[in-house]
């Protein structure tokens, strides 16, 4: 894994030192003396992750980590603030700045790493999601990256063996959380896979089960691997921390849990599981919007010529019959001249309606390009499909197209060409190719018609 850390810090020595641990592990460092040059570089360098001194002359820690946590171009980066003092009270306000993590003076180098790791990990994921969401540009980056978008109430599984720290943990959730609380590991594993939940909490207090095996699975199931997993776990047990983190859990915190901790630490985590569920879904529109037209709602061309060499696949391999439609609007030019565009794209949309209707679902209805449509037709014979052109060109003939903007009701018809898939290694293209040339002989034919392309 390489990435790009900064590490802060007023004592060139202490910076020399992290530097060269980082650098050692492969890690490309960048290196600030105080809170303005970090702000800097961060600003203009792209940076997966800051090591930041809370104890500097002029500007603070904390008032760094507040500032690039309030920029929308820095907001992203994850930020480990490093501190000498151990108070708990220190903690949470870095929390609350908005820092992901905190390390403390002298730094243990197994919890570096690992830190270091899990953090860069977690940012790749979010940095794939965030650039396949500005291509879609469906979602403004601004609006998912704004900082002071209200904290919607998250909802928590807490997965912990004994009844008096379900207790307390619990309370301590309660203003920011809806918190289910399960006592059996294995149970809690298909309650996180039935439910959707923001943060799983794994208390490692179990007896006879290890509390490691539980946040494996979850991070090996599908339904259950974006959700993030905080393990609480006593102190000095470093080694099951590093295979915690290695295995992918997403924080940690020590015991005795300090409340004010945990509710900051959770809040990080569901608040990043938010913004990556709302890219997630933007990207999903994003995909959405690129293989579906606009203007009808059918599948688009790019996602015919995709999809139909699938269908071919899969009727070749089964020997099953496949057979396409082609369908052109008659004299459609006439309709945009006489009544204009907006009453053409009126006709299109009906016209798009008839097929949607008139087809099975099995059946594949796009939009080919101007008032050209495609109906693939699986497990269909070249009889079966004729069948079904007639019955679409009916549909379109038998009643008349309302175009409101006009006051009027207009006579539509449309031409079809069908072919069917033949058993010697038939492309898409050549297939295509036959509908479209069945599709020329109807229009020659005078239109209104079904023709066949010979088999
Ligand atoms: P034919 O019976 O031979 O198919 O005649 P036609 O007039 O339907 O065919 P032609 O290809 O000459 O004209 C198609 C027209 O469709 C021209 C184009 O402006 C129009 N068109 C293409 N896309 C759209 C669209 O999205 N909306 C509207 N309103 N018109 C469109
Ligand atoms: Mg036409
Ligand atoms: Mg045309």
């Amino acid at each position: 894994m390489t990435a790009r850390i900064l590490v802060v810090d007023d004592v060139p020595a202490n910076v020399k030192l992290l530097e060269a641990r980082l650098v050692a592990e492969y890690f490309d460092v960048l290196t600030a003396g105080d809170g303005h040059a970090a702000l800097a570089t961060c600003e203009k360098t792209p940076v997966d992750l800051v090591l930041l001194d809370i104890m500097m002359p002029g500007m603070d820690g904390f008032e760094v980590c507040e500032r690039l946590k309030a920029n929308s171009r820095t907001a992203h980066i994850p930020v480990v603030m490093i501190t000498a003092l151990d108070q708990p009270s220190d903690r949470v306000r870095g929390l609350k700045a908005g820092a992901d993590d905190f390390l403390t003076k002298p730094v243990n180098d197994l919890q570096l790493m690992s830190r270091v790791k899990s953090l860069v990990r977690l940012k790749n994921v979010s940095d794939e999601l965030r650039l396949r969401a500005q291509t879609a540009q469906t979602i403004g980056l601004q609006e998912l990256a704004r900082v002071d978008r209200p904290d919607e109430p998250g909802s928590v599984l807490l997965v912990d063996g004994r009844a008096s720290s379900q207790e307390r943990l619990t309370r301590a959730l309660k203003p920011i959380a809806d918190v289910a609380v399960i006592s059996d590991p294995q149970a809690a594993l298909f309650e996180a896979a039935e439910s959707s939940f923001d943060l799983i909490i794994v208390n490692a207090n179990f007896d006879d089960y290890d509390p490691l095996r539980l946040c494996s699975q979850l991070r090996s199931l599908e339904r259950t691997r974006f959700i993030p997993v905080l393990l609480v776990t006593e102190q000095g047990n470093d080694e099951r921390i590093v295979r915690a983190l290695e295995l992918g859990v997403t924080d940690y915190i020590m015991r005795p849990v300090d409340p004010n901790e945990l509710v900051a630490r959770s809040l990080t985590q569901i608040r990043r599981k938010h913004c990556n569920d709302r890219l997630r879904a933007s990207v999903q529109q994003t995909i959405e919007l690129a293989v579906t037209d606009d203007l009808t709602g059918l599948h688009n061309r790019r996602y015919l010529e995709n999809h139909l060499k699938l269908l071919i696949d899969r009727a070749t391999t089964r020997g099953r019959p496949l057979s396409i439609c082609i369908t052109d609007i008659d004299r459609f030019k006439r309709v945009n001249d006489t009544y204009g565009h907006d009453a053409g794209d009126d006709v299109l949309r009906e016209f798009a309606n008839r097929v949607r209707a008139t087809v099975r679902g099995a059946d594949l209805a796009c939009r080919f390009g101007g008032e050209e449509f495609v109906v693939v037709m699986p497990d269909t014979t070249p009889e079966m499909a004729a069948i079904v052109a007639e019955r679409l060109r009916l549909a379109v003939e038998s009643r008349g197209f309302d175009i409101p903007q006009a006051a009027t009701v207009l006579n539509v018809t449309a031409s079809l060409g069908i072919a069917t898939l033949r058993p010697d290694g038939d492309t898409a293209e050549a297939l295509l190719k036959r509908a479209d040339m069945a599709l020329y002989q109807a229009k020659n034919g005078g239109r209104n018609r079904v023709v066949a392309a010979a088999a």
